[in-house]
């Protein structure tokens, strides 16, 4: 874990006690800080037992605290908290603020902080695999659910690799990342923000915090980030469209357009920290995907099953959709999609309509969807189940089709999160093939 003098003697009262915050108390109190701290639940609240005053940021005088650290999970545009800390005089900072500030501290090393609506989890894998293929010393950390504050210091020369959600960067005040990467912006989170000009503000102060002479990279295939880039003259533009298809065929986890945008931003941070090309390139060979992102979890009776359970929302279905277009006119994608959704919209995904041979809708937003699609002339079941979606795609699917769970909403209304859902798919198609399996014995 990251300890560090720059906590020594400082008081800070800790909201939300998840991974982050648990990680958080931890190099707190082993700093030498005084830390309160608060989960509504009571088994949270146990796991800190002995390194931190159990009490309600909401109930205690803030006057003192050199600040609140609060989960990124915790609306602050709803909760009382912001109010509470500002009337005190206090600042509500994030988990990565404070390894900002433990930065001074720990041994010479590098930041690359990456942001962006979709992909962040995949360049941050992907960025850390290229550092680590060159040899050099890193850690990934941040909204990959790595908690950074968790993880041992690196040694002199080594580059942190820091996945940051716009919600993270609202906590943070200090971080002069190194090199700072925008991928793309599409409305996303609206709930949290006044409209999207905050969001699209939020994911701009990334670069506002750093200093001129670190480097940008920002990817320009959209216009809200070419905005961006306007606003920052530092930054390096990149875009997908430089990334050459045919090279793109060697590296098999980054396939699709949008990983050609990803690829496109990790050779530039590659060649940003001094990295050679050659390493690199060996490197986007050797990457292999993260789970619940276009991973393939079966192949069954030719039929390909691909898990992108991860992509909750229009904008990151749409690539997924674009990655399989009909071979001899014939249309092979089976679109298991629909759970909570987030607009009443399919429109990013329209452009991939036509290489989805039909649709299988799950969840709340199985009935918007099915209309939506039925409207456009795409065949479509309502399922309302994933496993009901996944049998009825496995009976209708031919070989060399694929079928495809990229619900293009959130996962609440029917699981814990997207990892389960995720899972619940493999689940499903690694029961397909063993009913077969029986099938074929007896
Ligand atoms: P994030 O961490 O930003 O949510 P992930 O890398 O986990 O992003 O990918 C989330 C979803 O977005 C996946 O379904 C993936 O296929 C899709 N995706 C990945 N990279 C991009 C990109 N550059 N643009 C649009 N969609 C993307």
């Amino acid at each position: 874990m990251i300890v560090s003098d720059a906590f020594a003697g400082k008081r800070y009262a800790v909201l939300g006690l998840a991974r982050s915050g648990l990680a958080t108390v931890d190099t707190l109190a082993a700093s030498g800080a005084h830390v309160v701290a608060w989960d509504q639940r009571e088994d949270a609240r146990a796991r800190v037992a002995g390194k931190a005053d159990l009490a309600d940021p909401l109930e205690i005088d803030l006057a003192g605290f050199d600040a609140v650290v609060v989960s990124p999970g915790v609306p602050l545009n709803r909760h009382p908290i912001a109010a509470r800390a500002r009337e005190a005089g206090v600042p509500i900072i994030g988990d990565i603020e404070l390894f900002a500030l433990a930065r001074p501290t720990l041994p010479p090393h590098r930041v690359v902080g990456i942001t962006g609506t979709n992909g962040k989890s995949t360049t941050t894998a992907l960025i850390h695999h290229i550092v680590r293929n060159a040899g050099l010393p890193t850690r990934m950390g941040g909204n990959i659910g790595l908690p950074i504050l968790g993880q041992d210091p690196l040694a002199a020369g080594g580059v942190y690799v820091l996945e940051l959600s716009s919600y993270q960067i609202d906590l943070t005040f200090s971080l002069d990342c190194d090199v700072a990467v925008l991928l793309n912006i599409t409305p996303d989170h609206l709930d949290r923000y006044a409209g999207f000009g905050g969001y699209v503000a939020s994911k701009a102060r990334l670069f506002e915090m750093q200093s001129p002479a670190h480097v940008a990279v920002i990817a320009t295939d959209d216009a809200v980030s070419r905005g961006v880039a306007e606003q920052v003259p530092h930054a390096r533009l990149v875009s997908a469209g430089s990334v050459d298809p045919a090279a793109q065929a060697r590296w098999p986890a980054l396939q699709g357009p949008h990983n050609a945008q990803n690829v496109a931003v990790a050779l530039a941070v590659a060649d940003a920290l001094g990295i050679s090309p050659g390493s690199t390139l060996a490197a986007l060979e050797s990457y292999a995907s993260l789970p619940h992102r276009m991973q393939a979890v079966g192949e069954h009776r030719g039929v390909l099953y691909v898990n992108d359970s991860k992509a909750t929302n229009a904008a990151s279905t749409a690539p997924a959709l674009a990655a399989w277009p009909p071979v001899d006119g014939r249309r092979r994608i089976h679109w298991i999609l629909g759970g909570l959704p987030k607009s009443d919209t399919l429109d990013e995904c329209v452009p991939g309509f036509p290489n989805v041979a039909h649709g299988y809708t799950i969840g709340d937003a199985g009935p918007l969807f099915a209309r939506l699609l039925g409207a456009a002339g795409v065949p479509v079941s309502e399922c309302e189940l994933l496993v009901t979606a996944v049998s009825e795609a496995a009976a209708r699917a031919v070989p060399g089709d694929i079928v495809l769970l990229s619900p293009a909403c959130a996962s609440f209304d029917q699981f814990r999160d997207f990892e389960a859902r995720g899972d619940a798919f493999a689940a499903a198609v690694a029961a397909l093939a063993e009913r077969s399996g029986a099938g074929e014995g007896a």
